[in-house]
């Protein structure tokens, strides 16, 4: 059997599967020995086999302390072997008392083979493992007919040889026979249950990577092509005015050309009017195009927004090691929008809080999401310097940034983000320091 195991776990080498496996060959040569008895001088039959189920089960019992990541206490163990066979020997050779000799031997295979029960529920409690229960299951019964057995000896009720052929006997046998197959397929079972949960868990963190890089993708698209139509936006704003302008003077020159009649310059006045006009049409279309944007809404729990973006953000977070208390509620606060627009709110935020908590020693953010009436809040708040009253007054005007590398239009976004879902975003200094920021959107059920 252990050879059994040994081979069908061969590819995932490790010391319990190791330790377990030599466990059970140690265990099985004191049993061929046991069996030779016939043909085999007496302190090989009887010291040496004794000496092998005490070494084969403690070495099981290391293995199942490893598993658990308990301290091995080899020294103990150790020491714990060679004392016990020791008294063996005493009994056998110096008392030479068979009752002795029997009711020790067994007896310490007993408390060693009980012991190999309570790490077995002890992994299968840990582990929620069926077969970890199975295996302590088998150990235990086994465990508790040798105590029975031993103490019988002891207290003369039973006789004393491990070969005679009373009830006993024969459940012992077969408990062992049954401890033997179900132990080590209990072990093997432990094996694979891992192996399974492993695997499980791998697929669900690449599954959560590939959604956080699909979603960190989607936003940073988004992010440029916002970025991209607040620009435009801002241009066709801010040209539209001087373009005017110069669409209306031309005209008036125009009233001048014809009153002093030179036509040579007139033409060139058309010219200038007509390619004016042309790019005022065109920064029309391309506000219209800009405004007319339309965005798929849905229903969109914020605890998951924040879920994705904190899973998003989480290296980065703590590579700068800053601590983000979450303040979710249990059940989910609901809103009808876009997500990954709401998504790149979160994200835009996030990014502002965790750069304004640079140069503080204990760098924190604190998250919250809670529901009044019928209106959903986020808010964020760091420990950061907080705005200082001519950064807060053009805080949220597009191309306003404090940052050497800032582009300044993450906060103008957001806030029209929130505005185009039907509520606001502010920011403002937080009572106890820092920075907070406050989303408000309608809440659904
Ligand atoms: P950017 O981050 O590119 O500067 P934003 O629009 O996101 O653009 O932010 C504009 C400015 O608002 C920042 O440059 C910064 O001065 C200020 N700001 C935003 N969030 C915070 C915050 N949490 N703490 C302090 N200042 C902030």
């Amino acid at each position: 059997m252990p050879l059994g195991v040994w081979l069908a776990l061969i590819k995932q080498r490790s010391a319990i599967i190791n330790l377990w496996c030599s466990g059970g060959w140690v265990f099985g040569a004191g049993l061929v020995l046991l069996g030779y008895r016939a043909h085999l001088p007496d302190w090989l039959t009887y010291g040496v086999a004794n000496t092998c189920f005490f070494v084969g089960i403690s070495l099981r019992v290391i293995a199942l302390r490893h598993a658990l990541h308990k301290p091995l206490y080899l020294t103990r163990i150790f020491i714990g072997v060679v004392l016990a066979a020791l008294v063996y020997a005493y009994f056998h050779h110096v008392l030479r008392s068979e009752q002795l000799r029997y009711s020790w031997g067994s007896g310490i295979t007993a408390v060693l083979l009980l012991c190999l029960a309570w790490l077995g529920f002890a992994i299968g409690r840990q582990e929620k493992s069926t077969s970890a229960r199975w295996l302590a299951s088998s150990y235990l019964v086994f465990g508790l007919v040798l105590s029975v057995r031993s103490g019988g000896v002891a207290l003369d009720i039973s006789q004393g040889d491990a070969l005679n052929e009373d009830v006993l006997t024969m459940v012992i046998v077969f408990l062992g026979v049954m401890g033997a197959i179900v132990g080590n397929i209990g072990f093997m079972g432990i094996f694979l249950e891992r192996l399974t949960r492993q695997t499980g868990q791998m697929a669900m963190a690449q599954a959560r990577n590939e959604e956080s890089s699909r979603l960190s993708h989607q936003i940073a698209q988004l992010d440029r092509r916002r970025s991209v139509g607040e620009i435009a936006a801002s241009l066709a704003h801010e040209l539209s005015q001087p373009l005017t302008n110069i669409y209306l003077i031309t005209e008036r020159a125009h009233l001048e050309v014809e009153k002093t009649g030179a036509q040579s310059v007139d033409k060139y006045l058309s010219d200038i009017e007509r390619n004016t006009q042309k790019a005022v049409d065109i920064l029309n279309r391309i506000r219209k195009f800009i405004q007319s944007k339309e965005t798929q809404f849905e229903r969109v729990s914020l605890n998951q927004v924040v879920k994705d973006i904190m899973d998003l953000t989480n290296d980065w977070i703590q590579k700068e090691a800053v601590d983000v208390s979450l303040h979710l509620p249990v059940q989910a606060v609901w809103v009808m929008g876009d997500p990954v627009q709401l998504s790149q709110i979160l994200m835009n935020i996030c990014r502002n809080a965790i750069q304004a908590t640079q140069g503080q020693a204990y760098r924190h953010i604190d998250l919250r999401i809670w529901r009044e009436a019928d209106q959903a809040h986020l808010s964020i708040s760091d420990n950061g310097m907080g705005l200082a009253p001519e950064v807060l007054a053009q805080v949220s005007t597009a191309f306003f940034s404090t940052k050497s590398d800032g582009l300044g239009v993450g906060l103008s976004i957001s806030k029209s983000i929130a505005t185009h879902h039907g509520g606001s975003l502010t920011i403002s200094n937080a009572p106890q320091g820092g920075a907070e920021v406050h989303l408000i959107l309608p809440a659904v059920v």
